[in-house]
């Protein structure tokens, strides 16, 4: 089946995910039903929940909850100021070396932490002017491929984004943020390497948050890509009720490793608003952070990162 066959078969429709779920009357009623963001969830995770439990750590990510309507006096809608870096509407530039390219607006899924769900940028198609202004600037050595989600563009326009970078010659780095091989695994065919073939070193950065979300499907589609020489490493968001306990966040950084790919950051929650109910304090971070230094191999342990507007770089974060 084609991987847009299965994205139209996500879930969209809140009533329709309550039933696949067997929610009862109770739960039903702690589920917001109009979210300004919308729900879309990939059947593959849906799958995975368990019945009638609003507090399965995939579910959590995904489903609106009344929750959301609290708003708290330090949320705000571009908690990360992504907004005042802008090189043209498509593309940042915030840290040195390294530009950002908004490469689409959709996403295989809504997680409902995202601090990128209140952009409302309607992209113009084509990346024209941004190849152009990338070409200009002989500082940026690496374009980060982010969005929304790059891998949602058909394999022909990443076909002929990648052709584009590949041709600047001081660039040196692709790299992709993508969590959609966690949904739709399926996404990784022959045709989608293709597309992405460069000479350019290519790194992947997934973003995966708990370890039901790695299946042998998932796992088998990362492996393609590392034979074709692509760099994976994956980024999490510290998230309470989904990965805010040891054993969670040891099994995933272990089936990460096992597959091959690195743990690279751990974020604390942007403070996007309507996200309370999934903040963790820096405390408990750095408690659960100190105990998987004491059982796992250096490799596994991801840096705890927050992103604080106007810094050189994402901030690592230190006990007091
Ligand atoms: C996170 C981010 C990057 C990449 O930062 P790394 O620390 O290199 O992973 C680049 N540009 C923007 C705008 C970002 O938010
Ligand atoms: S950008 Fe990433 S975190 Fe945000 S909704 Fe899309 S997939 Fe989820």
């Amino acid at each position: 089946m084609h991987w847009r066959t299965i994205q139209k078969d996500s879930f969209r429709n809140i009533e329709k995910l309550a039933d696949f779920l067997e929610l009862d009357a109770e739960k039903r009623d702690q589920i917001l039903s109009r979210p300004k963001f919308s729900l879309y969830l990939p059947r593959r995770l849906a799958e995975k929940i368990e019945k009638n439990n609003l507090d399965d750590p995939l579910l959590h990510q995904f489903i609106p909850l009344k929750e959301e309507l609290t708003i708290l006096p330090n949320e705000e809608q571009d908690p990360v100021e992504d907004s005042s870096f802008t090189l043209s509407p498509k593309l940042l530039k915030k840290y040195e070396g390294r530009a950002l390219l908004l490469t689409s607006r959709a996403c295989a899924m809504h997680c409902r932490y995202c601090f990128r769900q209140n952009f409302s940028y309607e992209p113009t198609p084509g990346f024209t002017e941004e190849l152009k202004l990338i070409e200009q600037d002989i500082s940026i050595k690496e374009i980060i491929l982010s969005g929304g989600d790059p891998l949602t563009l058909s394999d022909k326009n990443l076909q002929s984004l990648i052709h584009g970078l590949s041709l600047i010659s001081h660039l040196q780095i692709i790299r992709f943020h993508t969590r959609l091989p966690i949904g739709i695994p399926e996404r990784i065919t022959p045709e989608f390497l293709r597309a992405v073939e460069s000479p350019k070193q290519r790194v992947m950065i997934l973003h995966v948050n708990h370890p039901k979300e790695l299946d042998s499907d998932v796992i088998s589609a990362l492996k393609t890509m590392q034979r074709e020489g692509i760099t994976l490493l994956n980024q999490s968001v510290l998230l309470s009720g989904v990965n805010d306990e040891l054993n969670t966040l040891k099994e995933l950084s272990f089936k990460l490793v096992t597959a091959g790919v690195t743990p690279y950051y751990l974020h604390q929650l942007d403070p996007v608003q309507g996200t309370s109910q999934f903040k963790v304090s820096d405390e408990k971070g750095h408690a659960l952070l100190q105990s998987m230094r004491e059982s796992l191999p250096g490799y596994a342990v991801p840096q705890f990162v927050q992103e604080i507007p106007h810094r050189k770089c994402k901030t690592a974060l230190h006990p007091e």
